[in-house]
């Protein structure tokens, strides 16, 4: 208890020195008694970092929230103070450019253990957090969606649309979006929120929904962390498949690739039965473990090699589609999935087929996790760029991008899925190509130390910045997902139209502008 004491009295005493904070030391003792208010250097030093392995910034102080009332009194205090100090919500630190850091602030650790860790598992166990009835769960911001899965099958249910990997925070990819192959006909994940408790960057905790403070909760969903700190979200559930039919199919020629998944995704609004529920696909240039780490679907006891149908050596399309059913539903499967593979276009001899439980396949990145971890490729600097693209421009995408600037070398996975723009509700945060339907385009590559130019962190990076320019410059209106600029002025292009509200919403919400600064939008005013 003294050593505790002591340290949180030295981070106190370092937050003074550092950023003339004169807010009295023994009301923040008091503020961080429900959790912990750390300097210990492995805190720190986790907080200073992400996913992406190539930003730093260090905390003063690192808090483990005990409660949604501690991370209010923090940023009360933050932002009563006379001078004002940065606070970062940090959830799973997925983030590729240091937008969960802030340099000489506070880093709320949602996700991690400790007493944020108890929390999770103190609401992950309380009553009522999983409505049958209402068909929502109750989730911590800080919760990884791997437990909220987990949590939710218990009731035989579970949310409707995900990302590729399990291992983020709910109040992570609801800054951002969250999607996967499901946004097509669920949208992103953001649009499956009913309710959201939230601390503004004013320490208020308030209540938000469509009815209730609706400015802050569109402000919120998509919102990079600017508006406030999501302590819960209440998200919406269906029944659970029990299993998944995962399949892929591949092209040689890109249009008919394209239009492939544009009519897979144009069948959104028919039953179940006549549609799949899942559709990506991506881009095969090269095989080896980096380029395709997500899977190891093409494995050797699959019928035919990707080499013999790629023998002119060129650029492969992969669509990846799945159908859920039950158990009791399986004898009907086949025949649906026959229905709906004759009306596509695909190489004839390249249907891949593999059948797994629902929360298996939801996990399945996990896996090449701990395939990459096993051989030292996970913890490597990540470049990465998400685009969106607009439907109009994606061959010329095609053409400039996969078949010219990337060579034959991708070091990483490439994916490309269309989705429908009237799945994104117009009024959050996010902004998205404006046409009805546009492209994700994900390089997921990772920086390694071979001895080969072409893997380098240096020439990945600048890769990245060619395929901005050559979008720049042939007029292809992309739009950054998971956005990274530097200067206001790029923010402002990328928020377009939506700028104004963007703005103003960071007045009204965070006036000091003190949280996510990592984002680099606002500089904190003192
Ligand atoms: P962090 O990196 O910790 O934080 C991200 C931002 O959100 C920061 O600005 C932070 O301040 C803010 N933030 C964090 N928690 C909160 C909170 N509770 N309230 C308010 N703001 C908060 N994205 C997809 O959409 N689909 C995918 O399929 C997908 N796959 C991925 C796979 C991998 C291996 C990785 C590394 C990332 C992937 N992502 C995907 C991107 C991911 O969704 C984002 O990077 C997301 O922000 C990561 O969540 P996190 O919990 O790690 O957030």
């Amino acid at each position: 208890m003294a050593t505790k004491l002591l340290l949180i009295t030295f981070a106190i005493c370092r937050l003074i020195v550092t950023v003339g904070l004169t807010v009295d030391p023994t009301e923040l003792l008091r503020l961080v008694v429900d959790g912990q208010l750390s300097v210990d250097p492995s805190d720190v030093d986790t907080a200073s970092k992400d996913f992406g392995l190539m930003s730093r910034a260090e905390p003063l102080a690192v808090l483990h929230p005990g409660s949604a009332q501690d991370v209010a009194r923090l940023v009360r205090a933050a932002y009563s103070s006379a001078h004002g100090f940065t606070v970062s919500a940090r959830g799973h630190g997925h983030s590729i450019n240091g937008q969960a850091q802030t340099n000489n602030g506070v880093v709320i650790e949602m996700s991690g253990g400790g007493p944020s860790g108890r929390v999770m598992s103190r609401v992950r166990s309380g009553s009522g957090r999983v409505s049958e009835k209402g068909m929502y769960v109750d989730a911590w911001g800080g919760e990884l969606w791997i437990d909220v899965l987990r949590s939710t099958l218990e009731y035989g249910l579970a949310p409707k649309s995900w990302t590729d990997y399990l291992y983020l925070s709910v109040g992570g990819t609801l800054s951002n979006a969250g999607i996967s192959g499901q946004a097509f006909n669920h949208g992103p994940q953001i649009s499956s929120v009913d309710e959201l408790d939230v601390v503004t960057g004013r320490g208020e905790l308030l209540t938000c929904s469509e009815e209730k403070n609706s400015e802050l909760f569109h402000a919120v969903l998509g919102g990079l962390g600017q508006f406030g700190i999501i302590t819960r979200a209440r998200i919406a559930l269906e029944p659970a498949p029990q299993r998944v039919r995962w399949i892929r199919v591949l092209y040689s020629n890109f249009s008919a690739f394209t239009k492939d998944q544009e009519f897979l995704i144009s069948l959104h609004g028919q039953p179940s039965t006549h549609k799949f529920d899942y559709v990506e696909g991506f881009v095969i240039v090269d095989e080896g473990l980096i380029n395709n780490w997500r899977s190891s679907f093409f494995s050797p006891s699959n019928p035919v090699k990707i080499t013999s149908i790629n023998s002119q050596g060129g650029v492969l399309y992969c669509l990846e589609i799945t159908k859920n059913y039950h158990e009791s539903t399986a004898d009907t499967i086949d025949q649906e999935i026959e229905g709906l593979l004759t009306k596509l276009d695909f190489v004839p001899t390249s249907v891949f087929t593999t059948d797994l439980p629902y929360v298996d396949f939801l996990d399945r990145v996990h896996k090449a996790e701990l395939k990459l971890r096993s051989k030292g490729l996970w913890d490597v600097p990540h470049p990465w760029l998400n685009l969106f693209v607009p439907k109009s421009r994606i061959s010329d995408f095609d053409k400039g991008v996969f078949k010219s600037i990337l060579g034959n070398k991708t070091s990483g996975p490439i994916l490309i899925y269309p989705m429908n723009k009237d799945k994104w509700d117009q009024r959050s945060s996010v902004v998205t190509p404006d046409e009805d339907i546009f492209y994700l385009v994900a390089l997921l590559r990772s920086a390694l130390d071979t001895g080969d130019e072409t893997h380098t962190l240096e020439h990945l990076t600048n890769q990245n910045r060619q395929i901005l320019k050559f979008c720049d410059d042939a007029g292809i209106k992309v739009k950054q997902y998971l956005p990274h600029y530097t200067t206001q002025e790029e923010w402002m292009d990328h928020f377009g139209d939506k700028w104004g509200q963007f703005y103003q919403r960071k007045m009204d919400f965070d006036p000091r502008r003190i949280l996510a600064t990592g984002q680099r939008i606002f500089s904190p005013s003192s």
